[in-house]
């Protein structure tokens, strides 16, 4: 029988060596798992060769010479650290180990220390002249080693009872079978030593389930595909969205227009406009929410913080929200804590656009009952720090529990039949919760259907300044238009639409205004005339604006207060434009009231 065990080993030993020449010619990627099959693929060929070498050296040397004890204890150390590898492994695919230095560390400890007593204990040899095994204190030893592992992999394996369909517990399943088996033979015919073979054969089916490079190379392969192809329809459903929203104003506008065309009555054609401008400023929402979601994703969006007063701030953000109710039985509240700092640092534009946010909603979800606007802090004066909750609470439609979660996504708009007369693109809450998020903070939304919602959004902020500072009322709902007859403007743009629409809202004002179409046009008017002021578009081809503005620069008399004018919305370009040269910053489309402050600021005294 011992001719046949090593034959075995023999076979199984040309095999093996073929699967590690194959494995490691192949490249591979880097896991936890392929380290310890690499190992175990080594460590069964050193058994097979200790096997096959012991067989002959048995039967040439003394049984108790030094060479064939020390055959025999390594033969008990290969088994050890065999049965130690696969438990760690199997431990590996059941818990996730990977990054867990301390653990990969401490299991190098434990099988050298538990290794090195197995190889130290007393050992006899038993043989019969064609059959050799051994028995004793070391075989005990790595008996009771392997009884533990079994128990640890049977524990494993019934912890991850439901990932047991996964392909990586084949190996598992067939160590428990073949080992049952390979017991059971060796209980009867304690000479037929199967147990090598058997270890070899757990190592051919790990190498064809689980670690074959190749198999590992398609199934990453497959994981990038998934991962493409989710990616390619979640582009593809915000496109459709995109597309859907952005056509529902369009449609309108385009309707309008065409009936502003055909109608003789001012009345009714005063009407379209309005509805056009309504339209209008719904598809500037879109086109800004979607700039905003852009941006968030392609992190591009950076916090610029400011010192502001919190108060004034959120005062702001009432006067913009009570229009919204003007018409409806709303009470609208508003608190501060008394403890709020008077001057707080952080992303004020932030701040606002994610409360204002979560006001608009209060303001348009909501037909009657009361709006209450709360702001509460913890200050935290040795490290500075407010930690600001605002809360929006409504008595408007509520939200169903099971839409709570699904309102923070993208074009998320619920109960849509009732929404068709509520404006919205569905992703205001969306931005909300990014920018909240990117700011450290949290938002959370409590809602019963048909009562009413509280929105929460916590946020911590620098503390500047405790005291509250003394500030005019400003009022800026009228713009006053001056009569600047005596001053010379120049808008400088590419586009011809852009340029009558920049003169039409300037006419008012009175004052004279010529326009160029490129920047060397700019350059030839300066050159013929000074201006007071020049309004001046940035992509522009061949000359941009702010090469233009290099140009005029260029000459020394030149000091006309220069605006750059771009329909480039993107967060701190303010401050760009500045440190550029220019004197301010107007995004299209034109907001009136900023551009009325600047005709002030520039073309007074
Ligand atoms: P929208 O532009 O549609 O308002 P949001 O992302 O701001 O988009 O909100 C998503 C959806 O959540 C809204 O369409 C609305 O159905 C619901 N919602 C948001 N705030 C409230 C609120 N205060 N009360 C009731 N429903 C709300």
């Amino acid at each position: 029988m011992g001719y046949f065990s090593v034959a075995l080993s023999i076979a199984s030993l040309i095999f093996l060596v073929i699967v590690f020449i194959v494995f490691k010619s192949k490249e591979n990627i880097k896991s936890i798992q392929l380290q310890l099959f690499s190992k175990m693929l080594l460590l069964t060929i050193i058994g097979l060769c200790i096997d096959v070498y012991g067989f002959f050296s048995f039967k040439v040397f003394p049984l108790d010479s030094l060479l064939n004890q020390f055959i025999s204890r390594f033969y008990i150390l290969f088994y050890f650290l065999w049965g130690f590898s696969f438990t760690y492994y199997v431990i590996s695919i059941s818990f996730d180990i990977e990054n867990k230095k301390k653990i990969r560390l401490a299991a190098k400890i434990i099988a050298a220390i538990v290794g090195l007593i197995i190889f130290l204990c007393p050992i006899n040899i038993y043989s019969d002249g064609i059959s050799t095994y051994s028995y004793g204190v070391s075989v005990n030893l790595n008996y009771t080693c392997s009884f533990i592992f079994i128990i640890i992999m049977l524990y494993c394996l019934i912890k991850n009872i439901k990932k047991i369909k996964s392909k990586q517990y084949i190996p598992l399943i067939a160590y428990i079978i073949l080992g049952t088996i390979v017991i059971i033979i060796q209980q009867i015919n304690p000479t037929l030593t199967l147990m090598l073979f058997f270890q070899s054969v757990i190592i051919f089916i790990m190498y064809h389930t689980i670690e074959n490079p190749d198999l590992n190379h398609i199934r990453e392969l497959n994981l990038a595909k998934d991962q493409a192809e989710k990616a390619n329809r979640a582009k593809t459903d915000f496109l459709s969205n995109m597309s859907h929203e952005i056509r529902t104003p369009l449609n309108a506008i385009v309707g309008f227009s065409e009936c502003m065309l055909d109608s003789s009555d001012l009345k009714e054609t005063k009407e379209y406009a309005g509805d056009i401008v309504d339209a209008s400023k719904q598809l500037l929402e879109i086109v800004n929410g979607i700039l905003d979601i852009s941006k968030i994703e392609a992190n591009k969006v950076e916090i610029i913080p400011k010192n502001y007063n919190p108060r004034e701030v959120f005062d702001g953000l009432r006067k913009l929200v009570l229009p919204r109710i003007k018409e409806k039985p709303i009470e609208f509240k508003m608190v501060f804590s008394p403890d709020l700092p008077g001057i707080l640092h952080g992303d004020v534009a932030k701040v606002k656009q994610v409360v204002l946010n979560v006001l608009t909603n209060a303001a348009k979800y909501t037909d009657k009952g009361e709006i209450i606007f709360n702001v509460n802090c913890i200050n935290r004066m040795d490290t500075k720090i407010c930690l600001m909750y605002i809360s929006v609470k409504d008595t408007g439609r509520g939200i169903k529990k099971d839409k709570l979660e699904t309102i923070f996504g993208k074009f998320e708009r619920i109960d849509e039949d009732k929404n068709t007369t509520t404006e919205g693109t569905g992703l205001g809450l969306a931005i909300t919760k990014s920018l909240v998020d990117l700011m450290g903070g949290r938002i959370t939304v409590f809602s019963k259907y048909g009562e009413g919602s509280t929105f929460r959004i916590y946020l911590e902020q620098e503390i500047i300044s405790m005291e509250i500072p003394q500030t005019e009322e400003k009022d800026e709902e009228e713009i006053n238009y001056q009569d600047f007859h005596d001053r010379k403007v120049l808008i400088v743009d590419d586009s011809k639409i852009n340029l009558k629409v920049a003169e039409t809202i300037m006419k008012p004002y009175n004052f004279e205004i010529d326009t160029a179409s490129s920047g060397i046009e700019a350059l030839e008017c300066v050159r013929k005339k000074s201006y007071d002021l020049i309004f001046m578009d940035i992509m522009m081809p061949k000359m941009n604006g702010i090469e233009t503005l290099e140009k005029l620069k260029e000459n020394e008399d030149f000091t006309t207060p220069v605006i750059a004018l771009t329909a480039d919305a993107l967060e701190g370009t303010d401050e760009k434009y500045l440190n550029i040269g220019f004197n301010g910053y107007l995004s299209k489309p034109i907001d009136r009231k900023l551009l009325n402050k600047i005709i002030n600021k520039y073309l007074k005294g």
